[in-house]
């Protein structure tokens, strides 16, 4: 039985990250230094995490950042105002507000409220707009990640099968868009989906995005498939697993990302990216 090769996400992280290094000295020699300002609210352990992998990545890169740490109780206007605040803010060429947010804050009003030009989430709905249109703009940095794990993997997108299971606007929805955009041929599945091993298994390339640990086994992968594996569950023993029940789907993928080490090191990659590409376009 041959194994699928592992996407090594961990690898080409680390060699985009060694471009990005020469761009930003580049970039500075020019006058233009990036900045990133990241906004968390409350105190959720997970996005705690996220925040300072995210504020290590911009010391180790030579990114500018700030973290504004704000009480769990913040009012929406608080929030909009800081937003406008780093909106104006030259120094700011980035700006992420960590989800999700607490309960008495509407998350789509805040998104909203940020500079298109700084929206290095891509989440903002003229973002997105953007991506469903096909024209350039700030692509979500997971999905974005999971594309150059493809590239990466040798495979070509156009005219292939495309599984995408999970349909939210951070992950599956825009995942969907960028390998339609890649031309291939596109499925997205969720929790409504009848029979989901059926369509699983007409993948060339599956995505699984759902936040259930390992629940796409080998028997619903098609032999030789790429498998792209984004979630991120912790198991009561306290490991960390993905969608994909990675021990009986290696034996018959052709390419699997593990996890850790597959797209988690490429979404923070990605943001690094769009932010050295904000700065540059904020200057014209
Ligand atoms: P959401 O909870 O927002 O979305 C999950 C999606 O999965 C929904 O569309 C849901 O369908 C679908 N789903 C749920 N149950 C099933 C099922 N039984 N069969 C088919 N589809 C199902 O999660 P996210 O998109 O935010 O995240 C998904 C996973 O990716 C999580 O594990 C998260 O931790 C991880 N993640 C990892 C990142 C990284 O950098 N590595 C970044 C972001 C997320 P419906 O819409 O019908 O409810």
């Amino acid at each position: 039985m041959s194994m699928a090769r592992i996407i090594d996400g961990k690898a080409l992280a680390h060699k985009i990250r060694e471009e990005l290094k020469e761009r930003i000295v580049a970039s500075r020699a020019m006058g233009i230094q990036p900045g990133l300002a990241v906004v968390i609210v409350g105190d959720d352990p997970a996005s705690r995490v996220y925040v300072n992998m995210k504020k290590k990545a911009c010391n180790e890169l030579g990114i500018y950042s700030e973290e504004y740490a704000l009480p769990g109780d913040v009012t929406q206007q608080e929030l909009t105002t800081l937003v406008d605040h780093l909106n104006q803010d030259p120094k700011i060429s980035g700006i992420l507000v960590q989800l999700p947010l607490p309960k008495q804050i509407n998350e789509d009003q805040v998104l909203a409220v940020i500079d298109p030009q700084k929206d290095v989430d891509g989440f903002h709905p003229v973002s997105v707009g953007r991506l469903v249109l096909g024209i350039p703009g700030y692509i979500s940095c997971t999905p974005a990640g999971v594309m150059e794990l493809i590239r990466e993997a040798g495979v070509d997108i156009s005219g292939k099968e495309c599984v995408v299971v999970g349909r939210s606007n951070i992950v599956g929805k825009p995942q969907a868009l960028l390998l339609l955009r890649e031309h291939g041929t596109v499925t997205i599945c969720h929790s409504r989906t009848k029979d989901l091993a059926a369509v699983t298994r007409r993948a060339d390339i599956l995505v699984a995005a759902v936040g259930r640990p390992q629940m796409i086994t080998g028997d619903m992968i098609k032999p030789g498939a790429t498998v792209i594996d984004v979630g991120v569950n912790r198991l009561p023993d306290g490991r960390l697993v993905g969608d994909v029940d990675f021990e009986s789907a290696i034996k018959v993928a052709g390419a699997i990302t593990p996890v850790p080490g597959g797209v988690g090191p490429m979404t923070i990659t990605m943001l690094m990216k769009n932010t050295v590409e904000a700065a540059r376009n904020q200057v014209g």
